[in-house]
């Protein structure tokens, strides 16, 4: 059986990015960006007042003058004026162009305006004018390929001109639940029947950082009947993710259909806990197709560590200390729920009260769960490990 590490190798070998798509700046929040952004123009694009106030020339200030007639009004959004004066002045407003032959900004608060005048009592040291180009220079490049999207940088896309930006596209995926004791949430549930949430877990956790599209899909254990859905969703989407049906019980029909289907088997089985019938393959297009165990925390912790991880390249894993000793098993990777503390000495977790991998109940009490490596037998309270968020 394979380690967790081979596992990560083998998924991020067979994992290949499509190509980049151009699209409006409004719709790639979270995606990565396929190219590199460059200033159009100087940053600020003029000399810009950034209080309200009055536009002097300061000599004339420093030669005594304390009394400027007002010229005009410089308001933001208006073409720059000109001081005809040099010991005058124009009102100006916050984000407007400093007139040509100013170069200091007065603060309304020391401004007193009576008569068509401005009188100051003194001036900061501080222009209050932003320089042109001070915050960046035409031609600089402000974003690299492959940065991601956050809201600051789509904010700096907009404002170099960028109303539409190359991009790594979203991945559609099926979500698939199978299973014959599982009913959607809309139908009427039998006492011998449960729920089937695995899929809204799947589709909430891998759609939370916006670079997913998640369809949802539920298929009985029939084997003709998986084959031939399976069949048309790989002609449909980027990526399968498939729940339940990989174990080794009778209706575990999945890794058998995927074969018929040319899915190549990659791997089936992992040393870790939960989650050890994890099952992943990619088709002859070249699709990854993932298998997760069904019981609810192998689907959970699966869909975090490995496709969350790999597919969406989401690093979404903290480091944090223990709070506590605790044991841990020799030579299987064991991810334990777990909830963050905050001390005076950083960012803590502490392992919760915990049922075994069905138990979905107890989870929510989780903040995620903490990955306790192969080679440790026992975990000391202080020891650093990852923990992956929800
Ligand atoms: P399986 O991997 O199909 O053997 O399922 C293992 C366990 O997980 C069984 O108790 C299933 O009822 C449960 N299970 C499977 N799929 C889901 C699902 N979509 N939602 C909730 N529980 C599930
Ligand atoms: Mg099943």
């Amino acid at each position: 059986m394979i380690s967790v590490a081979q596992a990560d190798q083998i998924i991020s070998d067979a994992i290949k990015r499509s190509a980049p798509v151009v699209l409006p700046i409004d719709e790639v929040y979270g995606l990565v960006l396929a190219e590199d952004v460059v200033i159009d123009r100087n940053y600020p694009p003029f000399n810009k007042a950034i209080m309200d106030g009055i536009a002097i020339n300061r000599a004339s200030y420093d030669k005594g003058n304390r009394v400027f007639p007002i010229e005009g009004v410089q308001a933001a959004g208006i073409a720059q004026q000109k001081l005809k004066n040099e010991d005058g002045c124009y009102e100006i407003m916050t984000g407007a162009v400093v007139p040509e032959g100013c170069d200091w900004v007065i603060p309304v608060e020391k401004v007193v305006m009576q008569d068509g005048k401005a009188q100051v009592t003194e001036v900061d040291d501080n222009s209050f004018i932003r320089q042109e180009g001070i915050d960046g220079q035409k031609g600089t490049v402000v974003l690299n390929k492959g940065d991601v999207l956050t809201a600051p940088r789509i904010a700096v896309c907009v404002s170099v001109g960028k109303a539409n930006v190359s991009v790594y596209p979203k991945i559609s995926i099926a979500v698939v639940s199978t299973g014959d004791e599982l009913v959607t949430p809309d139908k009427e549930v039998l006492p011998h029947q449960i729920r089937s949430s695995n899929d809204h877990f799947i589709k909430a956790a891998l759609e939370k950082h916006n670079r997913a599209a998640c369809t949802l899909f539920h298929f009985k254990d029939d084997a003709k009947e998986l084959k031939v859905q399976l069949a048309a969703l790989l002609d449909k989407y980027d990526c399968l993710v498939l729940s339940g049906g990989v174990s080794a019980g009778k209706f575990d029909l999945i890794p058998d259909v995927l074969k018929e289907l040319s899915v190549e088997c990659l791997f089936h089985k992992v040393l870790q806990k939960p989650g050890k019938p994890m099952w992943f393959g990619v088709s002859p297009k070249g699709q990854p197709v993932f298998g997760l165990p069904g019981n609810p925390v192998s689907t959970y912790t699966c869909s975090l560590r490995f496709i969350r991880k790999h597919l969406l390249s989401v690093e979404c894993c903290l480091s944090a200390k223990s709070s506590v000793d605790f044991d841990a098993t020799l030579d299987v990777t064991e991810y334990k729920m777990v909830k963050f503390i905050n001390t005076n000495d950083g960012l803590c977790f502490e392992p919760i009260a915990f049922g075994g991998s069905g138990d979905l109940i107890s989870i929510i009490q989780s903040d995620g769960f903490v990955e306790i490596p192969a080679e440790k037998e026992c975990i000391n309270k202080n020891d650093l490990l990852s923990v992956y968020a929800w």
